[in-house]
């Protein structure tokens, strides 16, 4: 526990004395061969690789038996109290560590602060202890085949019967949703055109007769989504987070803090030390020199992009959210064009994946193009930025 670390206040340390003391956590708790692979993991594993998913429960347990699971969340639910500045030193001294990617993290970074924010005390004394500890695992049911960017139109019907809801509809790209125990789920308790206005957030357990589940292959190879089927499942009136018609409240609540922090920079130069890495153990033409010096530059660009949305973020700005847009729209963007370059210097082997080095290329190539769609595509974050950002007239 942090408290046997002598520290009982971490939130009120300086940023140089919080990394000595995460740096030394991780150095004593993150065993050399979780970490053996060129750069950190972006998500957990899915289920096809039984050992890696193991290391993603056992990594989420030793975080949380550390104390250091839920950063963000305020200490009286268990989490650490972080202020955004030491939340991004965390994230980038387990980027440092190339420190797996815990099982839970649906759980701790979308649902429960959310949970803390618009639950119930029920609510939370119920749901909140088991996300820190991972016995109960989270996915997240908001897309679906007609509502992903413009995700307000969703259509998945709650109909309110005595003490609950006939839930009919579905959803897809519902990751991990093999795995998960419970669902946070969106949907539409108003008139069929009332938007944002008319939807409801709720809570189901993945067990509820009606639920199906068939997996999606993704272009990696893996299959850690897929398709969520709801035939006339029963979910108690008790689960509603927030007010019937507000979910739409519930579920943007921290959507702009989590594009800054899926932006995530520090994996980024993770990437790109391991990119430099690369080209000076194999070489690399004056082309492949001058588009390293370039996204270099453009890395020192988002870092001080990011520097100053997290200060605006601290500051509680109001033009934060736009911001957070345009270090997702750069961070995510940057990373797809370093593994671009990565792939032409390895060439054959990266397509091959005929190696580890290899491997792990050929997998960041195909999986940064996920970065452009999650959390909110490249266009609708350009949206944002045009509109929100720079008062552009409306297209
Ligand atoms: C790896 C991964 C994991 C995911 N996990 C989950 C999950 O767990 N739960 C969940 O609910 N969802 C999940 N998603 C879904 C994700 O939120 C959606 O894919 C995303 O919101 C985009 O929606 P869509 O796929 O329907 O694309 P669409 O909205 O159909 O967009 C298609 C294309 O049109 C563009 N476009 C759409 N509208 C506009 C516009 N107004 N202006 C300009 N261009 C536009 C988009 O940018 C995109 O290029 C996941 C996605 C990925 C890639």
């Amino acid at each position: 526990m942090l408290v046997d670390a002598g520290v009982s206040q971490p939130a009120e340390l300086a940023p140089d004395a919080f990394r000595r003391v995460f740096r030394e956590w991780l150095g004593d708790n993150l065993p050399p061969k979780w970490t053996d692979r060129p750069f950190p993991q972006n998500w957990p594993p899915g289920d096809d690789d039984a050992e890696a998913v193991l290391i993603s429960r056992e990594w989420h347990q030793r975080l949380y038996e550390g104390g250091w699971i839920a950063p963000g969340w305020p200490r009286e639910h268990g989490g650490l109290g972080l202020p955004l500045s030491l939340r991004m030193v965390m994230t980038e001294e387990l980027a440092r560590a190339k420190a797996p990617a815990p099982v839970g993290f649906q759980g701790i970074d979308i649902l429960g602060p959310a949970l803390i924010a618009y639950g119930t005390p029920g609510q939370r004394s119920r749901f909140l202890p088991e996300i820190l500890s991972a016995n109960e695992l989270w996915c997240q049911g908001y897309s679906e085949p007609e509502a992903g960017s413009d995700l307000a139109s969703l259509k998945t019907r709650a109909v309110r019967e005595g003490d609950h809801y006939v839930v009919n509809g579905q959803k897809v790209w519902t990751s991990y949703g093999n795995r998960a125990d419970w669902c946070f789920l969106l949907v539409r308790t108003g008139p069929a055109d009332s938007g944002k206005r008319g939807i409801s957030f709720v809570l189901t357990p993945m067990s509820a007769k009606g639920i199906e589940w068939r997996p999606i292959r993704q272009i990696t190879g893996e299959r850690h989504f897929g398709e969520l089927f709801l035939q006339d499942v029963h979910i108690p009136c008790e689960n509603l987070v927030g007010a019937e018609n507000q979910g739409w409240l519930v579920a943007t609540h921290s959507l702009a803090h989590e594009r800054l922090l899926s932006g995530n920079v520090a994996a980024i130069r993770s990437r790109m030390d391991a990119l430099i890495d690369l080209a000076t153990r194999r070489g690399a033409t004056v082309a492949a020199r001058r588009s390293i010096a370039t996204l270099e530059a453009r890395l020192l660009g988002v870092h001080h992009l990011q520097t100053r949305a997290l200060d605006l973020a601290s500051a509680g700005a109001s033009d934060f959210a736009w911001w957070a847009s345009a270090v997702k729209l750069a961070s995510t963007e940057l990373r797809q064009d370093i593994a671009a370059v990565a792939t032409e210097i390895l060439g054959g082997s990266a397509v091959l994946g005929d190696h580890p080095e290899g491997e792990a290329w050929r997998y960041e190539l195909l999986d940064a193009r996920a970065a452009t769609i999650y959390a909110g595509t490249s266009e609708i974050q350009r949206t944002i930025i045009a509109e929100h950002g720079l008062g552009l007239p409306q297209g």
